[in-house]
């Protein structure tokens, strides 16, 4: 049985690696294929060093642009690597360019598609992430969902109880995988940080980074926290020269984007994380470190009524207020249910059944 598994993009990796490698446990032929989406060292490479993924078996090579461009060349690519390849399935992740412009090949190809992240809703179609969620999750077979409130979601969609499986999530078995090894690496020691002394920030959703009539408010409220404890901002490129021209407090550290396991070490020794993130309010819940959210909403409210997300909202001011309060009072750590480091291989037991994986997958 073959099962071609996408990535493209930082957050891919963490989530495609135990799927892969569940995948192969129960015999199937895993070919990874890289969209090319991300490409750098900082987005792309230190993920597959730090992770133990091999070098992916094709690679698309589709590299920056627009929404557009980036969707068609990766849809070009991808095309004849399906045709020639004939996959059982093609596997997905989250809710990148990637992920959607794969899944509308391998539906167009009438290839089984399995959906991994399926049923998370912001319900903000401004954001292009919340299209990707959309559409893709229409384009598939199989919508794995990490948690409760994203199977309700497709409930209320009218997707067919056998299409929605409750998996659990991919993130954080990577993340329980890793962390005693990311806690060994050193790097808070390597910053010079001590846990517990300081903040982590990161900022990279193109309606808070693309402007600066949206970012410079970020980043005075950040500056205002900042006063209390200092802060670490790993800047994704796609915010980094904005930043750089925003920040005016040395209080506020600007680093390169860091590598996983040097960003869990810096996750699991924050005293606050304050993100526009979608995975990094995932991993601080399950890490039970506090954090607060910079946008007016999430596709991931199970962070919030069962974790230590609190959504602030983009509002200086509340921001503020909001981090002190969290800085006085932590949450207290919780976690959802089915995010015990063992969601990939619900993912396998759903594709590919316990016994063989011949007959498993199937049109549903
Ligand atoms: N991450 C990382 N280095 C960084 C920032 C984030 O390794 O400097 C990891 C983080 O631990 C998580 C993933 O990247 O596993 C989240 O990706 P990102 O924030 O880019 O995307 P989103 O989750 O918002 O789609």
């Amino acid at each position: 049985l073959r099962i071609i598994c996408v990535a493209g993009a930082r957050p891919n990796y963490m989530k495609i690696k135990p799927v892969m490698d569940a995948l192969e446990a129960r015999g199937a032929e895993v070919v990874l294929v890289h969209t090319g989406q991300h490409y750098d060292e900082a987005m792309n490479d230190v993920f597959f060093r730090d992770l133990g993924i091999r070098p992916p078996d094709r690679y698309l090579g589709a590299g920056s642009g627009s929404q557009a461009e980036q969707t068609a060349r990766i849809m070009l690519a991808f095309e004849p690597v399906v045709a020639e390849l004939a996959p059982d399935a093609v596997v997905v992740v989250g809710d990148v360019t990637s992920t959607v412009a794969c899944g509308l090949v391998a539906a167009k190809a009438g290839t089984l598609l399995a959906h991994v992240e399926a049923g998370l809703r912001s319900r903000d179609w401004s954001m292009p992430e919340e299209v990707n969620r959309v559409v893709v999750d229409r384009l598939s077979d199989y919508l794995l969902a990490p948690s409760q409130d994203a199977v309700d979601n497709l409930r209320a969609e009218g997707y067919r109880e056998d299409q929605v499986h409750l998996v659990g999530n991919v993130m954080i078995d990577t993340l329980f995988a890793n962390r005693e090894r990311a806690l060994a690496a050193g790097a808070l020691e390597q910053l010079g940080l001590t846990p517990g002394g300081y903040g982590l920030v990161t900022l990279h959703r193109p309606a808070n980074v693309d402007s600066p009539e949206a970012l410079a408010p970020l980043v005075g409220a950040l500056a205002k926290v900042a006063e209390e404890l200092p802060l670490i901002l790993p800047a994704h490129p796609r915010a980094a020269s904005a930043l750089r021209e925003l920040v005016a407090t040395d209080r506020i550290r600007l680093i390169p984007p860091a590598g996983y396991l040097d960003f869990v070490a810096l996750q699991a020794g924050a005293r606050i994380v304050l993100t526009d993130s979608g995975g990094v309010q995932e991993e601080t819940t399950a890490l039970g470190v506090p954090c607060v959210t910079l946008r007016d909403n999430t596709e991931r409210p199970i962070t919030v009524s069962e974790g230590t997300n609190i959504l602030a909202g983009l509002d200086p001011a509340r921001i503020v207020e909001i981090a002190q309060r969290v800085l006085a009072a932590p949450p207290a750590p919780r976690r959802p249910a089915l995010w015990d480091g063992h969601a990939g291989e619900r993912i396998a037991e759903v594709l590919l059944g316990g016994g063989s994986a011949a007959t498993r997958l199937r049109p549903t």
